[in-house]
């Protein structure tokens, strides 16, 4: 009898594990589906150059998987029936399954604060940052932004309007300090950054307040804000808190050391969408650094299922981020595995060359499935069902 993999999601751990999956296992036994919402693979770590007006690469996820054993689904997912062993889609329909991974990703949390008028945007999806140029595009010089969250997605989006639009009156807020989770080196080279491309920065400052011309402090200020880019973290997919999945406070599909669903052991989940531990318990975050590993993790996973082998076990460390500021400019932070920083930092343009390789590597893996090099991710032997 064919075993059914169905994958949720094609972004980089929904992708990777599809095509680890269509690598690992002959297509005699099994039959492999991928379902997305949107028919283009979408460079998420790269949206906040989008926003700025570059051009991405566009990779139909069709021609991504012509090569492979993989069925590509183009529809919206909008349900999970894990009970069932099936999913819904928007179009019309279910699709049942043997084995699912779910890799729905995440999006921008709003604001949880009053916002009068449309002058909030993100860069966490496509949709989004195409939203975020157009109203860029549409400002006159001297207009302000003011960009909320000093993460690693809020660092690399106000350098990157900073920089390519070194007119406008761009300035940062965040309610920590600027690089709290940096080491020292790689926080001074963060704000010596900033202050070299003009952005006004207000640490230890929260919104309290969005008014159509304004951003309100929770301390009574008011700052110019014509366009307000929101970036304080990622919400998961909703489907799964909606599900009979046991999911973690915030959403995400708790999963074992095989990236199995505590509640459903047909079910894996991976990327954005998986609430796992990772070195020393800690829970991973939401990052590509997390999910790409574990999304071979996850196909190693099936292929021991459907195989009746033992999957391997992947190292859960970080060992460093890469952060880029502007097209010029980078940190790269090394980590210790639990994430944490160390003193050890590279600047300047050798980290922008650097980050420019993560997300080209990144991108060609996903894009490129059936190429094999020898890692273990990518190269043991087919297995036959
Ligand atoms: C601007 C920016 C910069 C970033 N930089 C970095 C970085 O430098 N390093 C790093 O590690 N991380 C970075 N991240 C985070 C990283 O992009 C995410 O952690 C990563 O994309 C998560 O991968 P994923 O496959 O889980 O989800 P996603 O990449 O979000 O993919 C989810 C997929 O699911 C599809 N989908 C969603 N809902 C449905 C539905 N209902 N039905 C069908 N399909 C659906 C989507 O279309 C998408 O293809 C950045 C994020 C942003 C926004």
């Amino acid at each position: 009898m064919t075993h059914r993999i169905l994958i949720l999601g094609a972004g980089y751990a929904g992708a990777l594990a599809a095509g680890a999956l269509a690598r690992r296992l002959h297509p005699s036994g099994v039959e492999i589906t991928l379902v997305n919402a949107v028919p283009h693979f979408v460079e998420r770590i790269r949206l906040h150059q989008l926003a700025v007006g570059q051009t991405l690469a566009q990779r139909p996820l069709r021609d991504m998987f012509a090569k492979t054993d993989v069925n590509v689904v183009i529809d919206r997912v909008t349900s999970l029936e894990v009970d069932a062993h099936q999913v819904t889609l928007e179009a019309g329909g279910a699709l049942g399954y043997d084995s699912l991974i779910i890799s729905l990703g995440s999006t921008q949390a709003p604001p949880a604060l009053e916002v009068e008028g449309d002058t909030v945007r993100s860069v966490a999806s496509h949709s989004e940052a195409l939203r975020l140029r157009d109203s860029l595009s549409a400002l006159d010089p001297g207009r302000s932004v003011v960009v909320v969250g000093a993460g690693l997605t809020g660092l690399e989006a106000v350098t990157e309007i900073a920089e390519s639009r070194p007119d406008l009156d761009v300035s940062l807020l965040t309610g920590d300090a600027i690089g709290a989770n940096l080491s020292a080196k790689g926080a001074r080279h963060v704000r010596a950054v900033l202050s070299r491309l003009g952005v006004t920065v207000h640490e230890r400052t929260r919104a309290g307040r969005i008014t159509p011309d304004a951003l309100m402090t929770e301390d009574g200020r008011s700052l110019p804000a014509d366009l307000v880019v929101w970036t304080t973290g990622f919400v998961t997919n909703p489907l799964a808190a909606a599900s009979s999945l046991a999911t973690s406070e915030d959403g995400r599909i708790v999963v074992d050391r095989t990236m199995r669903s505590v509640s459903h052991p047909a079910v894996r989940a991976v990327g954005d969408a998986a609430w796992a531990l990772g070195h020393g318990e800690k829970p991973l975050r939401m990052c590509c650094a997390s999910g790409n590993a574990l999304a071979w993790q996850a196909a190693e996973g099936v292929v021991a299922d459907v195989s009746g082998g033992r999957a391997p076990s992947v190292p859960r460390a970080y060992v460093a981020q890469c952060i880029s500021l502007g097209r010029r400019d980078g940190l790269l932070q090394i980590v210790r595995p639990d994430d944490t920083p160390r003193e050890l930092v590279l600047t300047g343009r050798l980290a922008a060359r650097n980050k420019e390789f993560v997300c080209k590597g990144a991108a060609f893996g996903v894009a490129n499935p059936t190429f094999r090099i020898p890692v273990p991710s990518r190269g043991p032997a087919r297995v036959t069902v």
